[in-house]
């Protein structure tokens, strides 16, 4: 674990993928046997294999920036992106916990470490990672967090409905969820792109919880801005594919 805060505060909260019993940092069920390995302080449950990750072009780049330089990652993510992270949206929310005494995780944290406290979950064995899993299986207890954190990550993950059931399961009775998705987004495979989401839409996916408040996060400036980069893109590919003699479509 990156801090023995969140090693101690894990161990009551750690539970076997698969049937949910008791599991300790061994990773060994008593019903189902070895359910992960440890590396140091990171706990891996099974994420992405490396050909996922590399099956995109552009992705392949991003990971390589990833863990060659995943401090570097998510500053360049708010220099280059048009739909900036949204630490105002974050940071109040996790202020709102007593992170040194209620457990929160951030699902699909890829290279974000928001803060030491906060248990970061990812299909990738990032640094900064404390759980490698499926985000479809969660190697955690029933109602082990006080909250959790997604921040662009529901459109990557394939069964969303059985993601959206998992955090249900791990969040304890009055526990809270921010979750942040896109409307309108260029596809951004990290590694797939799989949906896009509507306000009708997330609070449909969302039936099992209270929900308290939805709100646009990122307004028509920020789409406008993801398309014109892709269309400007588009047209950079047409002019070199011009020079050399090549059809571009
Ligand atoms: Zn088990």
């Amino acid at each position: 674990m990156t801090s023995t805060f969140v090693g101690t505060r894990l161990a009551s909260a750690l539970a076997c993928p698969r049937c949910h019993g008791s599991l300790d940092f061994s990773l060994v069920c008593t019903i189902c046997g070895p359910v992960g390995t440890r590396r140091g302080d990171q706990l891996d449950f099974g994420g992405f294999g490396e050909s996922e990750l590399r099956a995109d072009a552009l992705n392949r780049i991003k990971e390589l920036v990833k863990t060659r330089f995943h401090k570097l990652y998510p500053a360049a993510i708010k220099v280059l992106s048009p739909v900036q992270d949204r630490p105002g949206l974050v940071n109040p929310f996790l202020r709102s916990f007593d992170l040194d005494r209620e457990l929160v995780a951030g699902f699909g944290c890829g290279t974000h470490r928001r803060d030491e406290r906060v248990v970061c979950m990812d299909g990738g064995s990032y640094g900064n990672v404390d759980i490698v899993t499926d985000l479809r299986r969660l190697p955690l207890a029933d109602d082990s967090l006080a909250g959790g954190v997604s921040i662009a990550v529901l459109e990557h993950v394939p069964d969303p409905a059985v993601h959206i059931a998992e955090m249900h399961r791990v969040l304890r009775p009055g526990g809270r969820m921010l979750v942040f998705v896109p409307f309108m987004q260029p596809f951004h495979a990290s590694p797939y792109d799989f949906q896009r989401y509507t306000e009708v839409g997330l609070r449909e996916q969302f039936g099992a919880f209270e929900v308290l408040s939805v709100k646009v996060g990122a307004g028509p400036t920020s789409g406008m801005l993801w398309v014109l980069q892709e269309w400007l893109a588009c047209c950079c590919r047409s002019a070199a594919a011009a020079c050399t003699g090549r059809s571009c479509r």
